[in-house]
């Protein structure tokens, strides 16, 4: 199978390392890919979001299977232009990418389907939406109508903050939403037209401080499986969630193929859906990668190519932990270009992996940062304890004076285990 892999972040590094172990999987490409994915892939330089250069580039290439990381492409159409051009395609179309590029869409869906969720209005104007922020409790949840880089959304502690918030917007298309009590996690399912297949779950931390503190990020660290989402509550989010959604998106004749993330809030009532994510997140992918026993080329192949289910996932028992370290200054203004060392030692640990988010190489050879999330540090273990301790021997094994990470990666689960 000669696989064209689009991304360039440490979600594609753990993809195009889980690839490159598939004894099925031929030629590698990744485009525009990283340092890290060089090891696993022959990188070109072209843009993942321009469909008619992958197209072109598969087709010339003899690629038999276009695997996209990020939403952008997504978003973009390129997995319409694979499929047009009768090359499978790991990833939805732009109309089943909705699910992801517009929260009024999704919640309108669950609307319809009595999928549960938070209850919800759509509103444009800002007098329109300031009134109607007396139908809501404080704390209220605003959030931009359409992909803003997980910078769209304000849980609004005061009513003056939620009038804020709408006023930000400008007018601009909203969601007001009613504040969920409960904890997060996310469920990823692989989809093909009405059938969904459960393939992990994880937790992620999003803020940048300890103590989930600071500042939203892209995600500083994750962690697989997540044992509050029990086999109960998963099968619940399967049956009230995720596959109600896959029916309608087929009904609908924009059916879904490839990999969704059900972010979810597990309340007293049952999971309820946050968001979708029409791809894998990141840092959960690096953190589910390495927990997949079968192999990874077949399974998103068999998804491709309208045979979800005939490759089950076979996930292993152990628990995996991911640490982000990002660059000094990350989420806001990052610094770039310090040294970065020590992988291999950091790979000598048993269990860890180091997958590349955010590095150049120097015409030197030297690997430096590029900014914004560097590395994401993986380490399996038998139990989430054991995980932690290889992943954090495998952090402080690496030079990167520049950077900075978080202590406390999955501090919330391993409380509630001691
Ligand atoms: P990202 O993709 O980065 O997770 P996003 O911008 O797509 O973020 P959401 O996931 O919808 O936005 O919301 C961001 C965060 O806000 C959630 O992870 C959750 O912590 C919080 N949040 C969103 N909606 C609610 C809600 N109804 N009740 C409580 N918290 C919420």
């Amino acid at each position: 199978i000669n696989i064209l892999l689009l991304g360039s972040g440490g979600r594609e590094d753990a993809l195009a390392w889980g690839l490159r172990q598939s004894p099925r999987c031929g030629t590698l490409l990744a485009a525009p890919g990283n340092p890290g994915i060089a090891r696993w892939a022959t990188c070109l330089a072209i843009d993942p979001a321009d469909p008619e250069k992958v197209v072109a580039t598969a087709r010339e290439r003899n690629i038999d299977l276009v695997v996209v990381g990020p939403e952008a492409p997504l978003v973009a159409g390129v997995a319409d232009a694979c499929r047009a051009a009768g090359i499978a395609v790991f990833g939805p179309s732009a109309a089943a990418a909705m699910l992801e590029g517009s929260k009024g869409f999704t919640k309108d869906l669950c609307l319809a389907e009595g999928i549960p969720t938070a209850r919800f209005v759509r509103v444009e104007e800002t007098e329109a939406s300031l009134a109607a922020l007396d139908g809501f409790g404080i704390p209220v949840v605003i959030k931009a109508d359409g992909l803003a880089a997980g910078k769209g959304v304000t849980v609004a502690m005061t009513r003056d903050e939620a009038e804020e918030a709408i006023r930000a917007a400008n007018g601009g298309p909203l969601v007001i939403e009613e504040f969920l009590e409960g904890e997060e996690a996310s469920l990823f399912a692989l989809v093909d037209g009405g059938k969904a297949i459960p393939l992990a779950s994880a937790q992620d931390h999003k803020r940048v401080g300890e103590g989930d503190t600071g500042p939203n990020t892209g995600g500083m660290g994750a962690y697989s499986p997540a044992p509050v989402l029990t086999p109960e509550l998963e099968a619940r989010a399967m049956a009230e969630i995720v596959t109600p959604t896959a029916l309608a998106m087929a009904r609908a004749g924009t059916p879904f193929s490839g990999l969704l993330y059900a972010g979810l809030m597990l309340t007293a009532e049952g999971p309820k859906l946050i968001e979708y994510n029409v791809r894998f997140g990141d840092p959960e992918c690096e953190a589910i990668v390495p927990r997949l026993k079968g192999d990874l080329a077949e399974l998103l192949l068999s998804v491709a190519e309208g045979r979800l289910g005939e490759v089950p996932p076979e996930l292993s028992d152990q628990h995996s932990m991911t640490v982000i370290l990002a660059a000094e200054g990350y989420p806001g203004t990052p610094r770039k270009g310090g040294t970065i060392d020590g992988i291999e030692a950091a790979e000598r640990v048993p269990g860890v992996t180091v997958f590349h988010a955010g590095t150049a190489r120097h015409g030197s050879g030297a690997l430096l940062s590029a900014g914004g999330r560097v590395l994401a540090v993986t380490a399996l273990g038998d139990t989430l304890a054991e995980a932690k301790a290889r992943a954090y021997q495998g952090v402080d094994a690496i030079d990167f004076a520049d950077g900075f990470h978080r202590r406390d990666i999955g501090w919330r689960e391993l409380e509630r285990q001691s």
